[in-house]
């Protein structure tokens, strides 16, 4: 089975759109999202216009803020100081990565928890590992969950995870998120011994790594479900561009239960947690 993440993100965004209706309707609240891009990395760009289109296309407000590379740090906090105090602001996204001058962990620390959509703050990672309600929960995790959901149904308990990855953003968060839906999770990184090994004994193996078809068919188990949340881009054999995953697709296919492509898997997704999120922060916020 391969696992359509556009399919899901349009199914979810489906679902999200009716909630925005019901909440302007009865509530007189339209969730709001503002990004924040400082410079003009071209990947961003592309993140960014996706956001606030998809944004847009569930109803929701949506607002960029576009800042020059030059832009310094206090510049960038007395922005966001200003958006933490709009009203019609509920969710408030700083595009990563950050031009070297200013510091990332300050950025984050600076959004109010409670408009941090992307769920990068340290108050929402420690609702997430002590599994309070409430917490933003990071986008691109939730999203993995939601798929791998999709061939295993609802309950993933008992099942035993193995997170390659243990990035703040991806690795760390996701294998919470497993935990708490009761599988047995081991997390593996760079210095782990006998990966191979080690990923054999998933029934959910999830790769976030960025290293390009690194997850191998001797490495999965047969029936398994593969999460690639890599996003790298390589040159085919004509000397073009094309986005890979993690996971060596056409290898591991014919190995596995059920496998997200790269692309149209998880990154589709990624986005619609993102909606979730901020109407999620506008409910509990207004
Ligand atoms: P990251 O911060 O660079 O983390 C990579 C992780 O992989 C680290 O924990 C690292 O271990 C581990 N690793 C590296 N080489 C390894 C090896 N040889 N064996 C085992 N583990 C190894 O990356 P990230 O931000 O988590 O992103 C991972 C991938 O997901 C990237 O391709 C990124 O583009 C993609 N991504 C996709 C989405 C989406 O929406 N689909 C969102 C975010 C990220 P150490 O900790 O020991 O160094």
């Amino acid at each position: 089975m391969i696992i359509d993440g556009k399919q899901a993100a349009a199914d979810l965004r489906k679902t999200l759109a009716i909630e925005v209706a019901q909440l302007k309707k009865e509530k007189n609240i339209t969730p709001g999202l503002t990004v924040v891009l400082v410079g003009e990395d071209p990947a961003s760009q592309v993140y960014v216009r996706n956001k606030v289109k998809q944004t847009r296309e569930v109803g929701m407000l949506s607002n960029e803020i576009k800042l020059s590379a030059e832009t310094t740090q206090a510049q960038l906090l007395e922005q966001l100081e200003r958006l933490n105090n709009d009203n019609f602001v509920h969710g408030i996204l700083v595009q990563l990565p950050l031009p070297k001058h200013i510091d990332e962990s300050v950025i984050i620390a600076a959004i109010s928890p409670h408009k941090d959509v992307d769920g990068f703050h340290a108050m929402n990672s420690g609702r997430l590992l002590n599994g309070e309600k409430g917490a933003l929960v990071p986008c691109t995790p939730q999203g993995c969950i939601i798929l791998a959901k999709k061939h295993l149904g609802d309950d993933l308990s008992g099942q035993h995870a193995v997170v390659i990855g243990r990035s703040n953003i991806v690795g760390k968060p996701v294998a919470l998120l497993l935990l708490q839906e009761n599988c047995t999770v081991t997390i593996a990184h760079s210095r782990t011994k006998n990966l191979a090994e080690v990923c054999r004994q998933a029934d959910i193996l999830i790769a976030a790594v960025g290293r390009p078809n690194f997850v191998q068919a001797s490495w999965v188990k047969s029936g398994a479900t593969v999460i690639d949340v890599g996003i790298n881009r390589i040159e085919d054999d004509n000397g073009k561009g094309k986005l890979v995953g993690d996971v060596d697709f056409t290898a591991v296919e014919s190995v596995c239960g059920a496998i997200t492509p790269v692309p149209g898997g998880v990154g589709p997704m990624t986005i619609a947690c993102l909606l979730k999120n901020t109407i999620e922060a506008a409910k509990a916020n207004t």
